[in-house]
Formats: structure tokens, C-alpha cells, sequence
């Protein structure tokens, strides 16, 4: 029997639906199944200028920049005393490559990708949630549950997951596993945030560290309606907050913080969120007739933002992969797709891990206040440029890191 579609997607976040529009630029057929409605709420709120270039060769930077959402051009870091302020424009990247990009909400951001992605022709079917998958490459079956509770079925030369925190195909084929670092709680909420310190940069996400307990950090992210999202990541189950709800964990962390005075007067304005287990991973990120994107393929940790960089990083090498068989080509899934999307995602691990084990802290917070190319290397990884093999700090991630570390510890 003839399939519905020549690709079928799984989820309308970012990584669906900038594969959707790459595949249908490529002249390809796509329908996406998304479970919810949108205006859908999801965290990660803070892109990085990376993604602003899969954007751009997407076709949907215009609609993104036409939105008005906050401008971002770098990142504040902040541990006591300790200050660093870091513009993205001084990157390693050549000077085609974006410098700046946005703080987004994502019920709107998500939304304005997926609506531009329909207007191109895009068959993207909200409310369908996907109950089941068999697969095989050239014969793939999805059943979903339609907003009426009716069951469908989509049948699909082949499957793209970009489930996100769902997750659909790594459950079902039992290929689910939980990240490799511990386990961390994040409380996160929006408030509009009265913010009138002269010194507070609104063009920077702020991350604090705890001052005593440097693997509690927060997020602060301005958004352009005079609103932010402020989070806090605390180890799980740590037994300093025994007993207490989460409301007053998050009171107590950002007090003990300079967030407590610059947000004295911020009035909540969503209930406070509560989420652990979000760091995971999947055992293969192919496999006969589908593919795995963003989230549903894996997610370190909130500290870079790369979340939604990663996401389309993904989708881009896996159009690429798609649009090659569309045309004829071979296409080998491993050195095509995994390894490529690995380079990066193994760079920003080991950032990760260096932010959690204490160098990263030191390389950031004593910086040499200079324009060297040493520090734009730096700099190029927290924008998001975590795949460029030319900077030695993606090339050779863990003995740049020695070096740095080695360079800027305080008794050096
Ligand atoms: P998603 O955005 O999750 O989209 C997946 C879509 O699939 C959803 O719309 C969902 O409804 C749909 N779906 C799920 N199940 C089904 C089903 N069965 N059938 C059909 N559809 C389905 N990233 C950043 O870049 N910046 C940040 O500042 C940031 N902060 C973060 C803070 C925290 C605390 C955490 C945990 C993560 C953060 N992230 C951040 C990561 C970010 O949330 C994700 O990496 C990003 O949303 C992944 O995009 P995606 O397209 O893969 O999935």
C-alpha cells in the first residue's frame, strides 16, 4: 500500500519542525504529529546564536526576528563577589556567523516555527498523539490518538522522533536511559520582575552560582514584555532541604543569592515548576526507518542553554541525511548523522562536567579582560559553536580545558 507521507515527524518543538521545513523545501512529503495544541508551555527560553544559522538557512529567521522577543548578545556570570560579563560577538566563528539571538518564550517561539513551517505547505496535525510505531525503512506505521480520542494511523516511508521530553520512540524500543551525571532538581517560575538596577544588562542571561555550594546555580532570562524566567538547579534529594516545600527550597536559594535584592519586587506570575530526570539519553540514535532529534535523542543539562541548539543541530544533519536518499545518494546513518551531532554534544558534556567538578567556574570568573583568540574560543563554545573542528577547544575539548583551567586558577 502506498504510505500517507514520505517522512512522518513526531513532534512540533523546534527539532520537528525545522526538519519539517527542510524536508518540504527539499520538495519532500511531511506530516507532523504533535500531541498537544499550541500555545504550549516548555522551558528553554535562552537560545544561542548557533542556532540562529540553522534558522536562517530553515527559511524561518524572518518570522523568529519579526517577533519582537528579547535581544541576547552574551551571558552574565556572577558568584559573590565574582563578576564576568561575556559578548558573544567576540567569537572564533567567521564573521558570516550570528553573534546575537533572542530570549524567546516558548509557547510563542515554538509556535511561530510550527505555524511559518505549516504556511510552506507543512501538513502539521495538532492534538495527535502517537501511541505506537512499527518500523521499517520504506514501510513505517504510527498510531496516534486524534484530540477526539478517535485512533489513526500514519503510514511513512520513514520516522523522525522529535518527541522531545516525550520521548515516544527510545520508550517503545526500549533504548531509554538516564544521563550520566547525578541527578538534579529545577525550580523554575516567571514573574514580571520590576528589575530597576542601572547595572542589570537585560541583553544577557544571568547565571549565578550559589557563593558557598558552587554546584547550585540560577538562571535569570529577561524577556522583551518586562517578564523573566528565573530557575534554580540544586542536587535532588539533597538533605539541606529536607522537609521543606519546594516553594520555600526556591525562597530560601534565591535569597541566599544577589537575585534575593534585584528581584525584591518581582511578582510570580506562573505556579512555581518542579522537574528532575530531565538529563537522558538514548542507547542508538538510528536505527531501521527512523531517526532520533533533540531531546528525544539525549539532553545534558540547562547550565549552556544549548538545549534548542542542539535540537536543530540535529535536525539540519539529519535533513541533510534524508534529502540525500530523497536524491539518490547513499547515506551511512553513523558517519552521516551520529558521529557529526556527537562532536558537538561530547564538547558541551565536557563543559558540563567541568562547570559541575569547579574549573569551568575558574576559567569563567578569571578570564584575562583581553580580545584574545584564546578567550574567543571560549566564548565561540558558550554561543553555541560547539562543532567547529578549527577551534582546538571542540577539537581537542579535554586538554584545552587542562590548559585553561592550568592558565586562570587563581594560584597559577
Ligand atoms: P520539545 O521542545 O520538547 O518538543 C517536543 C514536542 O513533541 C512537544 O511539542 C511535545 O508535545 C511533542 N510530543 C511529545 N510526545 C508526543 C507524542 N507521543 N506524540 C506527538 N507529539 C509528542 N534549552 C535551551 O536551548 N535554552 C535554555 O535556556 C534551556 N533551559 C532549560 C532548562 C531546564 C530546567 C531544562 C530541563 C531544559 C532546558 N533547555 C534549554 C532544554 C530544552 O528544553 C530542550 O532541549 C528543547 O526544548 C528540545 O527541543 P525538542 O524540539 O527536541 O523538543
Amino acid at each position: 500500500m502506498k504510505p500517507d507521507c514520505d517522512i512522518a515527524i513526531i513532534g512540533a518543538g523546534p527539532a520537528g519542525s525545522v526538519i519539517a521545513k527542510f524536508l518540504h523545501d527539499a520538495g519532500m512529503a511531511v506530516t507532523v504529529l504533535e500531541a498537544e495544541t499550541f500555545p504550549r508551555f516548555v522551558i528553554g527560553e535562552s537560545l544561542l546564536p548557533n542556532c540562529m544559522n540553522v534558522l536562517e538557512r530553515a527559511g524561518l529567521l524572518g518570522a523568529v526576528t519579526d517577533a519582537g522577543f528579547q535581544f541576547k548578545n552574551g551571558a552574565v556570570f556572577e558568584c559573590g563577589p565574582q563578576y564576568m560579563s561575556i559578548d558573544f560577538r567576540q567569537n572564533f566563528e567567521p564573521s558570516a556567523c550570528w553573534g546575537t539571538t533572542f530570549q524567546v518564550k516558548r509557547a510563542r517561539f515554538d509556535q511561530i516555527l510550527a505555524g511559518e513551517t505549516a504556511r510552506a505547505g507543512v501538513d502539521i496535525r495538532f492534538g495527535h498523539r502517537v501511541t505506537s510505531a512499527q518500523l521499517a525503512d520504506g514501510d513505517c506505521r504510527l498510531g496516534f490518538t486524534d484530540a477526539n480520542g478517535n485512533p489513526g494511523e500514519l503510514r511513512a516511508r520513514f520516522v523522525v522522533d522529535a518527541s522531545g521530553y516525550g520521548r515516544v520512540l527510545p520508550r517503545m524500543l526500549g533504548l531509554a536511559r538516564p544521563g550520566k551525571s547525578i541527578e538534579r532538581r529545577a525550580l523554575f517560575t516567571h514573574m514580571r520582575d520590576h528589575i530597576t538596577d542601572p547595572g542589570y544588562d537585560r541583553e544577557k542571561i544571568l547565571i549565578t552560582v550559589h557563593p558557598t555550594r558552587h554546584e547550585i546555580w540560577y538562571w535569570l532570562i529577561p524577556f522583551s514584555d518586562g517578564t523573566a524566567s528565573i530557575g534554580a538547579i540544586y542536587p535532588d534529594n539533597d538533605p539541606a532541604f529536607d522537609g521543606m516545600s519546594d516553594q520555600d527550597i526556591f525562597n530560601q536559594l534565591i535569597n541566599d543569592t544577589r537575585l534575593g535584592s534585584l528581584l525584591a519586587n518581582a511578582e510570580p506570575i506562573r505556579d512555581l515548576n518542579s522537574i528532575a530526570g530531565y538529563s537522558a539519553q538514548s542507547e542508538k540514535l538510528f536505527g531501521d526507518g527512523y531517526v532520533l532529534l533533540g531531546n528525544s535523542a539525549g539532553f545534558l543539562d540547562p547550565v549552556f542553554s544549548s538545549g534548542v541548539t542542539i535540537a536543530m543541530h540535529s535536525a539540519e544533519l539529519a535533513a541533510k541525511a534524508l534529502i540525500a536518499r530523497h536524491n539518490g545518494n547513499a547515506v551511512d546513518w553513523n558517519m552521516d548523522f551520529a558521529e557529526p551531532l556527537s562532536k558537538g554534544v561530547d564538547t558541551f558534556r565536557a563543559y558540563v562536567d567541568a562547570w559541575y567538578d569547579g574549573r569551568l567556574q575558574t576559567i569563567i570568573f578569571n578570564q584575562p579582560d583581553d580580545d584574545s583568540q584564546l578567550k574567543r574560543m571560549v566564548v565561540s563554545i558558550l554561543a553555541g559553536y560547539a562543532w567547529n573542528m578549527e577551534n582546538p577547544l571542540v577539537a581537542k575539548t579535554e586538554r584545552y580545558l587542562e590548559m585553561l583551567h592550568d592558565l586562570c586558577a587563581p594560584s597559577s
